[in-house]
């Protein structure tokens, strides 16, 4: 058999080697502890699991859910933007549920890149947006997020022949790798940039409700003409602490909610019915687990912070997401100095390379690690010299 081109050219799994030393290290009996996973490690709320636990029973939803979700399910999506935000949407035409965001995301692809055409990703990033447009035959054109421009992508530097080819614009904020923040200025230049240049422009916010010190991040959809040239991809993983349910959304430009709605609708078959019902009982039920989660992600990234500042290491402490981007010490790479943490202290964070060429120097560490994990780790690191 022959596998396709696309499946051959996939650049190698970044992690693969993390992991593998890492079960070595497993296997020679020391205890590895990891920051590597943006996985929330408290549990989906109890009245959300209830609410499931009961819908599963029912028969009507054993049965194939629509494509384009529950009605309820939608309305419910488009009642929470406008609770959180003050944004309207029509529930059918602007809303679509998605089977975690991440498939919606690797879909949005398919809807505007045909062989030869140019997306424009953010590096470091999240892989998804790049690997969707290599499976629809495009060409990602990295956008480096730097500290120095506080991980906002210079839109002006691009070059206008390569703006001309682009079809799409990711955007993703609060930022996964790096922590960075956007507010609304940078997003209304960003409608600007899609308007001058006809490009679409995606926004991927999971992390809009885990912030701290009572920052509360923007909606990309605030921003003055984000509808007419745009989406924002939003999920209940990071903010109910449901990534095991696959459950998210998309909002905004009804022509490109249409679009992936017609892909998806040849792909799959929608969210599980009891999995959407969930959906509603998070959304609109009681919110208090949004702050009581944040308060103690905020107490993690402190302890954190204070440590690598104990260490000599300078951190800023975000302001919202789940990590700490961090910078390695001179003299090392962020693979050397993320093998030094693993075989020194056992403990395991993720090398900035793994998340794009620009995000060689740093390291990444996720706050989703449990309070007494965290301390045993970061006692370890205390000690190391470098
Ligand atoms: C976690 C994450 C997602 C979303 O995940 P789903 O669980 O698929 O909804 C999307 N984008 C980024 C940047 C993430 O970190």
């Amino acid at each position: 058999m022959r596998l396709s081109k696309r499946i051959e050219k996939l650049p190698p799994y970044l992690f693969v080697d993390i992991t593998r030393k890492m079960a070595q290290k497993r296997a020679e009996g020391v205890d590895v502890i990891s920051f590597a996973i943006g996985d929330p490690d408290l549990p989906t709320p109890h009245h959300v699991i209830d609410c499931l636990c009961e819908a599963a029973r029912d028969p009507a939803n054993h049965r194939y859910p629509e494509s384009d979700g529950l009605p309820q399910f939608r309305q419910a999506i488009a009642a929470w933007y406008q609770m959180r935000f003050g944004l309207t949407f029509h529930p059918d035409k602007e809303v679509l549920p998605l089977i975690g965001s991440k498939e919606g995301i690797g879909h949005m692809a398919l809807c505007f890149i045909d062989p030869g055409d140019v997306a424009l990703v953010p590096d470091p990033g999240y892989p998804v947006y790049s690997i969707g447009t290599l499976f629809a035959g495009g060409e990602p054109y990295y956008l480096p997020l730097t500290e120095e421009k506080d991980f906002l992508p210079d839109l002006e530097a691009i070059p206008p022949s390569v703006a001309h080819r682009a079809r799409l614009l990711w955007l993703n904020y609060p930022n996964n790798p790096t922590a960075g923040v956007a507010d609304l200025d940078f997003f209304e230049r960003a409608v600007a940039f899609a308007k001058r240049y006809d490009v679409a422009v995606c926004h991927d916010g999971p992390y809009t409700e885990v912030a701290f010190d009572g920052y509360r991040p923007v909606s990309f959809m605030e921003a003055k003409g984000a509808r007419e040239v745009g989406v924002e991809f939003h999920s209940l993983s990071k903010s109910y602490h449901m990534t095991g349910w696959r459950v998210g959304m998309v909002v905004g430009n009804a022509t490109m909610v249409d679009a992936l709605m017609r892909v998806k609708s040849n792909l799959d078959s929608g969210i599980p019915q009891a999995i959407q019902l969930a959906g509603i009982a998070a959304l609109e039920g009681p919110q208090d687990c949004i702050p009581e989660h944040n308060a103690i992600y905020q107490r993690r990234r402190d302890r954190i912070v204070e440590t690598f500042n104990g260490m000599g290491l300078r951190v800023r402490p975000s302001q919202a997401s789940l990590y700490l981007w961090v910078r390695v010490p001179p003299g090392y790479t962020s693979v050397t100095f993320t093998t030094k943490l693993l075989e020194e202290a056992g403990v395991v964070v993720t090398p900035g390379v793994g998340y794009g060429h620009a995000g060689e120097g740093y390291i990444r560490l996720s706050i989703t690690i449990p309070d007494d994990r965290m301390e045993e780790g970061l006692a370890r690191l205390a000690k190391l010299t470098f």
